[in-house]
């Protein structure tokens, strides 16, 4: 999952940057409202949280303008503890949910694995899908109530893409931007090759390739 951080804070905008890579999250992390607008606009994120009050552009500015240009990505918003109006002006300009600071990391996950779900349209507390349960605290998986798996960060990153849209082709190339930092820019084959480990783990049926298009957990809708 990619996601774009817009934090002005350095000391916040850096812890949270470990601790969503620890959660296997890719994490771009922008301090001002104009260049997270822009990335906003021009990258594909799963979901971004958005500081309210930044520099250049406020949050609820680039949020407005998103929303305007109809990018609707998932939004968490980052208010001022016990301001309602701040919760009430991000619910207008379309954020998706809130977060009042200083709020625990373990919050922030949460929501964030909450607010994906939905906006995949699954309702279950846990990641359910064909039979694969994916357990985000553990990162392990569990396939038809049998026993936890464990996976490797890299192995949870795919698989959490995968489950998240079911019955779609999925390229390579769109499944390295989401599970990979720009920078390491990784040959396609390894995504091959750790596709090939989560069949060795799941049974070789859940993830089809497609030739030359990608591949496909599940049935193809
Ligand atoms: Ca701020």
């Amino acid at each position: 999952m990619r996601l774009l951080l817009v934090e002005d804070d350095p000391d916040l905008s850096r812890s949270l940057k470990i601790d969503l890579a620890h959660a296997g999250y890719v994490v771009d992390a922008v301090m001002d409202g104009e260049q997270g607008e822009f990335l906003g606009m021009t990258e594909n994120y799963d979901i971004v949280i958005l500081d309210l009050g930044l520099p250049k552009l406020s949050g609820l500015e680039v949020l407005k303008l998103w929303r305007q240009a109809n990018n609707n990505v998932p939004v968490i918003v980052l208010t001022a503890r016990d301001s309602w109006h701040e919760k009430v002006d991000g619910f207008k300009a379309g954020a998706d949910d809130y977060l009042g600071k200083p709020f625990h990391i373990q919050e922030l996950l949460v929501r964030i694995q909450a607010l994906l779900k939905r906006f995949h349209g699954h309702n279950k507390p846990e990641l359910d899908t064909y039979g694969v349960v994916l357990n985000e605290e553990q990162q392990t998986v569990s396939i038809d109530g049998q026993q936890q798996l464990e996976l490797t960060a890299i192995e949870f990153r795919l698989l959490r893409y995968l489950m998240l849209h079911p019955g779609k082709i999925l390229s390579k190339n769109q499944i390295s931007e989401h599970i990979y930092e720009y920078e390491s820019d990784p040959d396609s084959n390894v995504i091959e090759v750790y596709i090939n480990r989560l069949r060795r783990k799941l049974g070789k049926d859940l993830i089809t390739t497609r030739r030359g298009q990608g591949y496909v957990f599940g049935k193809i809708k």
